[in-house]
């Protein structure tokens, strides 16, 4: 690997972490903080939209077909089916170009896609976000009232699973207060 592609490749960062440990909340707060100072990844997804949620701009919204149209033709970094139910992944081209214009890349994807990224970008900064307690982060989930009750479960299931995981990790940041929260994830990613 050149110099070039090397320094490009080091500023690959992806973050992930459990639901509703405020991963949303906190990336938001660093676009807003750090606006066109690095590159948030758009993934594609087959689930429908929330409320609020712009195309293109939350994510892609794409039918089966279509991202199953992404995968063959080897469009995706990486893809998963989370929560047992829906299709997400990162288009790769976008993230390549951002790479090439030497933006930071900040992936915001689950376990399984942090997996298959480092199996093929292995120089990328891992990041997890951890929420203060188990406590805490129920009543974070509880508290949004975005999902039904059997919905809940299947998600704190899959927090317990992605929780056990954090040593796979490059860096570990605690989700307890906003600010301080983003200004390492920042600092992490050579904004701050
Ligand atoms: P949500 O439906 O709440 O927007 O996202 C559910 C989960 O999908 C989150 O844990 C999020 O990290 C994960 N996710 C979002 N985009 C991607 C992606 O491109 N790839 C993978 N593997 N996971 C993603």
């Amino acid at each position: 690997m050149d110099d070039m592609n090397n320094r490009a490749a080091a500023r690959l960062f992806i973050l992930c972490g459990p639901t509703a440990v405020g991963k949303g909340t906190v990336v938001g707060s660093l676009c807003e903080r750090y606006p066109s100072q690095f590159y948030l990844s758009v993934s594609a997804t087959t689930r429908q939209p929330r409320p609020g949620e712009v195309e293109g701009k939350s994510y892609f919204f794409v039918s089966r077909e279509e991202f199953q149209g992404l995968i063959d033709s080897g469009g995706m970094l990486e893809w998963a089916e989370v929560h047992q139910q829906n299709l997400y992944g990162t288009p790769a081209k976008p993230v390549d170009e951002a790479l090439e214009r030497g933006l930071p890349v900040l992936l915001e994807i689950d376990l399984d896609g942090f997996r298959q990224v480092k199996a093929v970008r292995p120089e990328a900064h891992s990041i997890f976000l951890l929420p203060p307690s188990w406590e805490e982060l129920k009543r974070r989930l509880i508290g949004r009232g975005t999902e039904s009750t059997e919905e809940q479960h299947r998600r704190l299931e899959t927090a317990r699973v992605e929780l056990a995981a954090q040593n796979e990790f490059d860096e570990l940041i605690v989700n307890d207060n906003l600010a301080d929260a983003v200004s390492a994830l920042a600092k992490s990613m050579g904004l701050a």
